[in-house]
């Protein structure tokens, strides 16, 4: 209520000048039972499991409206791939409203694909199974891997079906439909000021501004032109944290449009996303992109700069001087230069050696990238293998060579001989500077296990879940689940959840957009 929103307009998709939101109720679905439940977010939101069919589940599908929710879809514009689309807003995504945590703090609860807004332009407003599946299990598998997300609490088939153009493999069946409840304390993105500022609707942009300020930064005082300088900086210091995370574990987003950038550095929008098996700056899930390669994993950084300057554009006119908006633009880039390297060397476990050690550090994590991209080598294998190589290391340095040949056989896919003659000068000196670290190789080890996760969700894996959730069986993405809960952890009973990518899952890629 605090922001201006279209009470209830004409059906169907449409321009809405003038506001920052539309009501509007989800459409009611024939059949909706629950597929899976965040237990530990449920916990946290004080929200017991319901069972397969009832209430709750109806109103997690949008078929019941309480009178206590108040169900919107957000205006927003955006970039994408570059080029400004003008409005998009939530085209399937309806908000119920907020729910209070059981430590006070709010959460709002968003149903996506629970039916169509005025922002739907010419698509349904709906979610298959496939892509409902791959958010739900990705936002809670990244959350606990400890990269800032939002969150997914229930993955709900609505007994629908849903047609669909694929990319991906050629089908364009019907297919099952579902609804993902994703939380998070706000959605509001880029795309949301970039709209207000691009029509010209001031009020809103400032409107908009102060609403997010208060609730979402309340630490940075009442709005002033110098407060929304440092909100700039506060967005862009944790789009940083957000986006050198993504590299550390090797996640790629896939659509990074401003509309797909939350202004609270969360990683929101779980569309063609992948995981990097073998390491591959190079690499992007998301097949629509197979030309330019704008998301690929190693433009990310380059790309949050790019939508961060998109944002400077429109919150340039709630500040005196937008060159004043320039600092947070450096402190972008400082700030992910810092993280990346810090949140190398907990890989690497290493422990920073004062001042005059650290152009050496910066130099020893800064070029194991570009060695890692010489032989074909899945990137969470080998770290979680050098995790465990650590000690012997330690104690022979000089036992590099034979140790590469080890991890080698345990991580690659492929080697071109001469290819990992970097990777073995790397790792030749990593041996040496094991030995400045004051800590046991058993202690080093066990750092490295918590920082070098064993379980990612492996694209081939998600897929498996797919096939398995469409035909009726449960198990494997309940079973995928639990491991990613704990993806530093052990399973021996799920070994093969961690194993390299068979040969057959070589070329597939994320599921292409919707
Ligand atoms: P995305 O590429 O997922 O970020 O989506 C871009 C825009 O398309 C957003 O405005 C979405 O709400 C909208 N959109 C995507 N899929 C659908 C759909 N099935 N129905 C309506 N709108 C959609
Ligand atoms: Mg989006
Ligand atoms: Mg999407």
């Amino acid at each position: 209520d605090e922001l201006p929103g279209e009470a209830a307009g004409p059906l169907g998709p449409r321009q809405v000048p003038g506001y920052c939101y539309s009501r509007v109720a989800p459409t009611p679905v024939p059949d909706p039972h629950l597929l899976a439940w965040s237990e530990e977010l449920g916990e946290f939101l004080g929200l017991a499991k319901p069972a397969t069919r009832g209430p709750a589940v109806d109103a997690l599908a949008g078929n019941l409206v309480t009178g206590s929710m108040k169900p919107f879809a957000a205006r927003y514009g955006g970039h994408q791939f570059g080029n400004w689309a003008g409005q998009l807003g939530d085209g399937r995504a309806i908000a119920l409203g907020q729910v209070a945590a059981v430590d006070g703090s709010r959460w709002e609860i968003q149903l996506k694909g629970a039916g169509p807004t005025p922002y739907s332009r010419r698509a349904d407003g709906r979610a298959v199974l496939r892509s409902s599946l791959r958010e739900f299990l990705c936002s809670e598998a990244m959350h606990h891997l400890g990269v800032p997300t939002t969150r997914a609490l229930s993955l709900v088939a609505t007994g629908d079906a849903v047609v669909r153009d694929m990319f991906y493999d050629g089908r364009a069946a019907p297919e099952p439909g579902a609804v993902v409840a994703r939380v998070a304390p706000s959605f509001i993105r880029f795309g949301n000021f970039q709209l207000m500022a691009a029509h010209g609707e001031l009020d809103n942009l400032r409107a908009l501004a102060d609403y997010t300020l208060r609730h979402h930064y309340p630490e940075l005082g009442p709005p002033s032109p110098a407060v929304y300088v440092r909100w700039f900086e506060e967005v862009a210091r944790r789009t940083a944290v957000m986006v050198a995370h993504w590299m550390s574990v090797g996640f790629v987003h896939g659509v990074m449009n401003t509309d797909n950038m939350s202004i609270l550095g969360l990683t929101i929008d779980y569309g063609p996303y992948g995981w990097l098996e073998p390491y591959d700056p190079d690499w992007t899930p998301n097949t629509t992109d197979f030309g330019s390669r704008r998301y690929a994993f190693g433009q990310q950084p380059r790309v949050a700069l790019w939508n961060l300057m998109a944002l400077a554009h429109a919150l340039g006119p709630l500040v005196d001087d937008p060159q004043a908006l320039r600092p947070g633009l450096d402190l972008y880039a400082d700030t992910l230069a810092a993280t990346q390297h810090a949140l190398m060397l907990r890989k690497l476990g290493l422990t920073p050696q004062g001042p005059a050690a650290d152009a050496d550090d910066r130099a020893l994590t800064e070029a194991l990238p570009e060695a890692l991209a010489g032989p074909e080598i899945d990137m969470t294998i080998f770290f979680r293998q050098l995790s465990h190589q650590a000690p012997a290391l330690l104690a022979a340095p000089a036992r590099a060579d034979e140790l590469l040949d080890e991890l080698l056989a345990a991580a690659a896919y492929a080697v071109v001989p001469g290819e990992e003659q970097l990777l073995r000068q790397w790792l030749r000196r990593y041996a040496q500077r094991l030995g400045q670290e004051a800590a046991s190789g058993e202690a080093i080890r066990a750092r490295m296990l918590g920082a070098n996760p064993k379980y990612v969700l492996r694209n081939y894996l998600a897929q498996k879940a797919i096939e398995a959730a469409e035909a009726g069986d449960l198990a494997p993405l309940n079973t995928l689940f639990e491991v990613l809960k704990t993806p530093f952890a052990e399973h021996p009973a799920h070994e093969a959840l961690a194993a390299k990518r068979p040969d057959w899952a070589r070329d597939k890629p994320g599921s292409a957009t919707l």
